[in-house]
């Protein structure tokens, strides 16, 4: 998955070929996550900036209808040249995101989709977010839900069919199931670490056979999708920011978005990186990837005697744990529970404008009854329920 060169705007931008897809994507791409929050100025902003570096794919996994329709019409102009990631089983019931299997509501969601971006296709049919082993099973196992995504490529309405997942046994099972042409999956250099007792100095030497210290399910992953031509697109590419902060990263030091999307770009089968941006200037930081000396690329060298921790029960702020039975954004509220805290423990106060983007949620962390329903959806582990706690205290 060797990249071209091509030079677009001020900037150098790679493509490497998206797998047996043959779709050319810029191997810095744009997830969308952090645009929930935005104006449509906003967003038109940051999606043109995206544009002018020679960006081409974006992930758009939400349904919320009105960040659905700021990304449909910031690249309405010019739809034929992006590359859309869109996602079947993720809808909008009741205000609020929910993953589902259900045809009728997947097929609701996937008319929206279409009729707010403007367009009759999208790129990339997504199999939304499936971690569990015994769930993709049973989606194999001839479900109206896969029967639909088939229909879909059938008729054209999606050109290829992905899967999201972050876990590599059931990305695994998805490239022996022929079922996929390509996956979106989540790496950084964290999560692909084995415990802390494993030596770091072997972890991070060049990339083959005798690497002993990543996960080895995840390995297995990467080389079967290599070898099946299924290309990778990479969800997480700073651990939700948290490789870039020395004070919140597992390693001890801060990495630089360059370090970050180099470790990514390296593993086998990757294709490209889909990073969420908050400003065009955001955009800037990642495109400079493109011009970077392998000195400023170079991650191994940064990692190779930092302390490491355990990731899990971090958040990540990828929504996931959605809906809450009381309507609790749990993302956001973790989100402004994160870069709050670090200023308390500091001896600071609550920023102001933390404690101001919390206080415009419309249901806030002391709401929550502790039912559980959000903590089995959790990728990652996070204890939701201590956190809806101490948020509430936090923030009064
Ligand atoms: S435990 Fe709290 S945050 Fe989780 S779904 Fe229930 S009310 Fe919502
Ligand atoms: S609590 Fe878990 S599922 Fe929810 S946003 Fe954080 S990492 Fe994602």
């Amino acid at each position: 998955m060797r990249g071209s060169d091509a030079l677009e705007g001020e900037n150098r931008m790679r493509y490497r070929r998206l797998g047996r897809t043959g779709l050319e994507v810029s191997e810095i791409g744009v997830g969308c996550e952090w645009l929930e929050h935005k104006s449509p100025e906003e967003v038109e902003a940051i999606i043109g900036r995206c544009r002018e570096l020679g960006m081409n794919v974006l992930d758009c996994w939400m349904s919320d209808p009105r960040v659905r329709t700021m990304l449909g019409d910031a690249i309405a102009a010019d739809r034929e040249r992006w590359i859309v990631q869109g996602h079947i089983g993720s809808t909008w019931q009741d205000g609020q995101y929910k993953r589902t299997r259900d045809v009728e509501a997947c097929k609701r969601a996937f008319e929206d989709q279409l009729e707010r971006f403007h367009t009759d296709y999208i790129d990339l049919g997504m199999i939304h977010y499936v971690d569990s082993p015994e769930e993709f099973e049973s989606i194999l196992d001839n479900s109206p839900y896969l029967a639909y995504i088939r229909e879909l490529k059938a008729s054209g309405a999606i050109r290829a069919v992905g899967l999201s997942t972050h876990n590599p046994v059931v990305g695994l099972r998805a490239v022996e199931s022929g079922e996929v042409d390509m996956i979106m999956f989540s790496v950084n250099p964290a999560y692909d670490m084995k415990p802390a007792s494993d030596n770091v100095d072997d972890l991070f030497g060049e990339y083959g056979d005798d690497i002993t210290g990543m996960d080895a399910q995840r390995l297995e992953f990467y080389r079967a999708a290599e070898r099946a031509d299924i290309g990778l697109t990479v969800m997480k590419t700073f651990a939700g920011g948290r490789l870039l902060d020395a004070a919140r990263s597992p390693f001890g030091v801060a990495l630089t978005p360059a370090q970050c999307i180099h470790y990514a770009l390296t593993r086998p089968a990757v294709s490209s990186v889909l990073i969420g941006y908050s400003s065009p200037e955001q955009v800037g930081e990642s495109a400079a990837y493109e011009d970077a000396t392998s000195d400023e690329r170079d991650y191994a060298s940064v990692l190779a005697d930092a302390p490491m921790h355990a990731v899990s029960g971090l958040c990540t702020y990828c929504g996931h744990c959605a809906p809450c039975t009381m309507g609790i954004d749990i993302a956001s509220v973790n989100k402004f529970y994160d870069l709050a805290e670090i200023q308390v423990a500091q001896g600071g106060p609550v920023p102001e404008l933390v404690a101001d983007h919390y206080a415009a949620l419309e249901v806030h962390a002391d709401e929550c009854i502790a039912c559980g329903v959000c903590e089995p959806n959790c990728p990652f582990g996070v204890p939701i329920i201590e956190r809806m706690e101490a948020a509430a205290e936090l923030f009064g």
